[in-house]
């Protein structure tokens, strides 16, 4: 079984993709940077691209296996793609629940109509080639949706209570985890780049 290794430092992250690539049928395992004692680069991009890059660069050049890294967050449409690379932060660390009340505040007088968001997830690989220099992919994966004027559910984490995606009625937080796997922005970047992992010797 090939390894990749996940520059993720949250070991339900790595279980989720590992799930997801399962489902996909990619014959792969999936190790955490954490579980190899790699350390852990500061994400300094303003792209989802940069960061993910940087990230699977430095973990790469700390191990020399195949590295896996995402970044992702979501853009509002009437903020101009904001919080994007900001999300984890958008309240200035104070949390995830103040994360998603700030922002369902800023947008308390915008119609339903003009409520649109996409969560985005960007993955880059970074692999030993076969020449003897890295060979790097970067794909991105998103699901649009809109956002709610509450939080509704108790799943998922960060935006998830107050994100709706098209075509349904309830938050990514009232669905089940296989559910959203299943739809997620996070999985269609795993499948955009299961090819290249495919590809690895
Ligand atoms: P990171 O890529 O793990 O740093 O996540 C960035 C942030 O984006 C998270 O802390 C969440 O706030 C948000 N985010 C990314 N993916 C999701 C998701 O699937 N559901 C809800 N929030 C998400």
């Amino acid at each position: 079984m090939k390894r990749v290794v996940l520059a993720t430092f949250n070991e339900h992250k790595a279980s989720e993709v590992q799930a997801i690539f399962n489902d996909l049928g990619v014959e792969v395992e999936v190790v955490s940077a954490a579980s190899l004692g790699l350390s852990s680069p500061v994400e300094d991009g303003v792209t989802f691209e940069a960061n993910a890059l940087l990230k699977a660069r430095a973990a790469f050049a700390e191990c020399g296996l195949p590295v896996l890294a995402d970044d992702s967050g979501i853009c509002v449409d009437v903020l101009g793609g904001a919080p994007g690379v900001f999300s984890a932060r958008w309240s200035g660390g104070a949390g995830v629940v103040e994360n998603t009340d700030l922002l369902l505040r800023q947008l308390a007088d915008v119609p339903p109509a003009h409520r649109g968001a996409q969560f985005v997830a960007v993955v880059a690989l970074v692999a030993p080639g076969a020449d003897g220099r890295p060979v790097e992919q970067v794909v991105r994966g998103e699901i649009a949706g809109n956002l709610t004027y509450e939080r509704r559910g108790e799943g998922g984490f960060g935006y998830d209570p107050i994100f709706v995606p098209i075509d349904y009625e309830v938050t990514t937080a009232e669905l089940s985890a296989q559910e959203k796997n299943r739809i997620s922005h996070r999985r269609r970047a795993l499948e955009a780049i299961a090819p290249y992992l495919r590809a690895l010797p």
